[in-house]
């Protein structure tokens, strides 16, 4: 493979990072580097919220669905086009999940559709414990409305913003600080990262102690180890804490470098049949990964042609997330919706879109592309 979708990118700030958390022999679960990394999250976040950070994302959503109270017999209403670690905490619950499509005009959760069928679980008893909507490849979902259903319905609302640090929406609220809860990413593929890893990101205080306390093992207070409840191993080591504090003096240079990226595959190959994944004009996506459509109709060729000739080049494209309602695990589970992320699937194609690629990379792909294109 010589042009990966999304490869971790180093500043150079990380390696002094890690020596200083070695000079003074934190190597770990907890220490300086892992405050000072939260410290940083919540400066750079600029709002009123607490975080936490953990070994992984799905970690952070298994944690917030836990504290929102969810558990077996209880329905979480989710986008049905996501990856596995936003939706299987549901699972690890007991919970159910109940799917629903995206609206076209943002590829993220359809809320007309959300809030049409939340009445229709109110009249009828059985309103959801939690809501889960995706930050789908880094654009921030409509939290505004999002945010004043749940109150209405009073349901937990936990955003899935592991694609979507460094977006923002509305009068420039930053994703990442919306509902109840939401969580973060620092998988190697993500805008940032700590080689593994994630975080609770609450607005509510109380969640956040008790997301620190559920993930050191549930400890309580007591000197020998006293347990009233079951909790997990679930901190971020404070090494890799040190890597996310060199990270995040990059962290909107990642941003940009993304966005750039996306512009100039917009604007190098944008033609009959190709789509770009839209920005509605309140929201400053991260592209953290360029999604494209092809629509075989009109482009004189297709998703698979063009991601299997990238591949014969060495060129690593993906198909976009298959919906969980597609997927053999969630068969016969609920879904609302018309199929937008079904012909998402169907005809997307996701591009190379590391922060670190090089010109010449890029031209390398649109090359390729725009070959059979025509
Ligand atoms: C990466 C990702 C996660 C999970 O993150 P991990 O840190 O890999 O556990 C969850 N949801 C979405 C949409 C993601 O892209």
């Amino acid at each position: 493979m010589r042009i990966y979708l999304s490869r971790p990118h180093m500043s150079g700030h990380e390696e002094r990072r890690v020596a200083e958390a070695f000079a003074s022999n934190f190597v770990a679960p907890l220490g300086p580097q892992l405050d000072a990394f939260e410290a940083a999250m919540r400066d750079y976040l600029g709002a009123d919220v607490h975080c936490v950070a953990l070994s992984s994302g799905s970690a952070a959503l298994h944690l917030a669905l836990r504290i929102a109270g969810v558990g077996p017999g209880d329905e979480v209403w989710i986008s049905s086009m996501t990856f596995a670690g936003g939706i299987f905490p549901v699972n690890y619950l007991g919970a159910s999940p109940r799917f629903f499509d995206l609206d076209p005009a943002s590829w993220t959760i359809d809320t007309a559709r959300l809030s049409g069928e939340l009445a229709k679980a109110a009249a009828e008893n059985r309103l959801p414990k939690a809501i889960v909507p995706t930050d789908l490849y880094g654009q921030s979902v409509d939290l505004d409305t999002l945010e004043s259903l749940a109150a209405r319905y009073g349901v937990r609302l936990i955003v899935d913003s592991a694609e979507s640090l460094g977006a923002t929406f509305g009068n420039g609220r930053k994703a990442g600080t919306g509902g109840d809860a939401a969580i973060l990413s620092f998988n190697g593929n993500k805008i940032i990262t700590t080689s593994g890893g994630g975080m609770l990101v609450t607005r509510h205080e109380h969640w956040a102690d008790e997301a620190r306390f559920l993930a050191t093992q549930a400890r309580d207070p007591a000197p020998h180890y006293e347990h009233s409840t079951y909790g997990y191993n679930y901190r971020l080591s404070n090494i890799c804490a040190a890597i996310g504090l060199g990270q995040m003096a990059v962290l909107d240079d990642r941003v940009a470098r993304r966005r750039q990226i996306f512009a100039r595959y917009r604007e190098a190959l944008a033609g009959p049949g190709i789509g770009f994944m839209p920005e509605p004009g309140d929201r400053r996506a991260t592209r953290w990964l360029t999604a494209i459509t092809i629509d075989p109709a009109q482009a004189g060729t297709d998703r698979e042609s063009v991601r299997l000739a990238l591949l014969a080049q060495g060129i690593e494209a993906r198909p976009l997330w298959k919906p969980m309602h597609m997927q053999p695990l969630y068969r016969g589970a609920p879904y609302h919706g018309e199929g937008v992320d079904e012909r998402l699937f169907e005809t997307g194609l996701c591009l190379p879109s590391g922060s670190d690629m090089t010109e010449a990379q890029i031209d390398e792909v649109i090359g390729h592309i725009r070959a059979l294109t025509g």
